[in-house]
C-alpha cells in the first residue's frame, strides 16, 4: 500500500494493486493544502515530463478556484457577492456563474436539501474554536436561507440577492468542481490516466496499470474499518461525513453540513458516499443525501441514472442504493 493511502484522504481510502511494480513507480505524485483540504494527484504518462507538468496543473487549478470562491479571501468574487448583492447586482465569472447556477438546479432537485444560502446561518458557526449560534441567533438569521432569493442574470452574468441578509457558501460543490476542472486539464493535455483529490472528491481518469483503482470507503465512526472496497475507473466519488468539522457539546455533534429548514446540523446520517461518472455531481449530492436523510436520500439516488451511494445511517446502519445490491 502506498504511504498517501491511509494519511492523507481523511475519509476514503486508496487501495493499490500492485500488478506491475515498475510501472507504479513512474507515477507522478502531487499533494497540497488548499481550499482548507488537503489536495492530491497521482498522474502517469509515458512522458514523465508532462505528467509533471500535469500534477503541477491540478495545484494551479485548486489555487484559481480558491481564490474566486473562498468565502476566507476578502478578494474572492464569492466574498463580493456576499458584500454587496443584497444592494446592487455582482457581475462574476463565467466559471463562478456556471457553479452558482449549477448549484441552484441541485436546490430544485432535492426540494432545497442542497442550498448554498445555509451560509446565511452557517457563517455563525465556528467549528474550530467550538463555537455555535443560540436558538434566537438562527431564527433572526434563517429567513435568509433560501435559493430562490438568488437572482441570476445570465445576459448580465451577474448574482442579485432579492433580501438583505444572504450569504453564500460553494463549500459542498467547489472541490468536485475544481476536480472535474483538472480532470478535463488532463484531458486536453492527453493524460489518460490520473487519479486527483481534493478532500472527499476524488475523480479517476483511466484505471492504474491496467486494473482498476480500489478505493476504500472508511467507516464514519470506526475509523479503522473500511466498509468497502469498491473498484473503480473513470468515475468520481465523494463522501460527506459529520466528522469532517465539528464539535460535540452535551453529547450533540455539530458539524459543518446544515439542514436549511432548521439552520441547524443534519442529524439523520453519520456519513455518505457517491459515486458517478462526474464529481460536481457526486460532491453536491453527497451533501444532499446528507440532508435528505436515509429515506428521501436513497429515493433520490435511486431516480438518478448512472448514480450509485452508500448512506451509514444515524444508528451505523450501512444502506446501498440499488445498483450495489448484491443481486441472487
Ligand atoms: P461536503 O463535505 O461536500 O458535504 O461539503 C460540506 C460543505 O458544504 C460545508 O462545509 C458547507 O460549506 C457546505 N454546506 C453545508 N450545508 C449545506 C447545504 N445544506 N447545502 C449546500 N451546501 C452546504
Ligand atoms: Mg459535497
Amino acid at each position: 500500500m502506498n504511504r498517501f493511502s491511509l494519511e492523507v484522504i481523511s475519509f476514503v481510502v486508496i487501495v493499490f494493486l500492485f500488478g506491475n511494480v515498475v510501472a507504479a513507480n513512474e507515477w507522478v505524485t502531487r499533494e497540497a493544502s488548499i481550499m482548507g483540504t488537503t489536495i492530491h494527484a497521482e498522474v502517469w504518462h509515458e512522458d514523465r515530463k508532462l505528467a509533471e507538468q500535469m500534477a503541477e496543473q491540478v495545484l494551479q487549478i485548486m489555487e484559481q478556484v480558491n481564490a474566486s470562491m473562498s468565502p476566507y479571501l476578502e478578494t474572492s468574487e464569492l466574498s463580493k457577492i456576499n458584500r454587496e448583492a443584497s444592494i446592487v447586482p455582482v457581475k462574476v465569472s463565467a466559471e463562478l456563474f456556471g457553479l452558482i447556477a449549477d448549484s441552484l438546479e441541485y436546490s430544485r432537485l432535492t426540494e432545497g436539501a442542497f442550498d448554498i444560502t445555509y451560509a446565511s446561518v452557517g457563517y455563525l458557526y465556528d467549528y474550530r474554536n467550538a463555537v455555535r449560534p443560540d436558538s434566537a441567533q438562527i431564527q433572526a438569521k434563517l429567513p435568509g436561507i433560501n435559493f430562490t432569493h438568488v437572482k441570476l442574470n445570465r445576459t448580465a452574468n451577474s448574482v442579485g440577492f432579492s433580501v438583505p441578509g444572504v450569504r453564500i457558501d460553494l463549500g459542498g460543490i467547489a472541490k468536485g468542481y475544481a476536480v472535474d476542472l483538472a480532470i478535463d486539464r488532463a484531458r486536453e493535455l492527453g493524460i489518460k490516466n490520473i487519479l486527483v483529490s481534493a478532500g472527499g472528491d476524488t475523480r479517476i481518469l483511466g484505471d492504474r496499470n491496467g486494473r482498476p483503482w480500489i478505493i476504500g470507503v472508511r467507516h464514519p465512526v470506526d475509523r479503522n474499518r473500511v466498509i468497502a472496497k469498491i473498484p473503480l475507473v473513470n468515475e468520481a466519488i465523494s463522501t460527506s461525513g459529520d466528522y469532517e468539522r465539528y464539535f460535540d457539546e452535551d453529547g450533540v455533534r455539530y458539524h459543518h453540513i446544515i439542514d436549511p429548514k432548521t439552520g441547524d446540523s443534519a442529524r439523520s446520517v453519520h456519513s455518505v458516499t457517491i459515486i458517478g461518472p462526474v464529481a460536481t455531481d457526486t460532491d453536491a449530492l453527497s451533501t444532499s443525501v446528507f440532508v435528505l436523510g436515509p429515506k428521501k436520500g436513497m429515493e433520490l439516488l435511486n431516480s438518478l441514472a448512472r448514480i450509485e451511494g452508500i448512506i451509514v445511517d444515524a444508528d451505523g446502519n450501512l444502506l446501498y442504493s440499488n445498483g450495489l445490491q448484491t443481486t441472487e
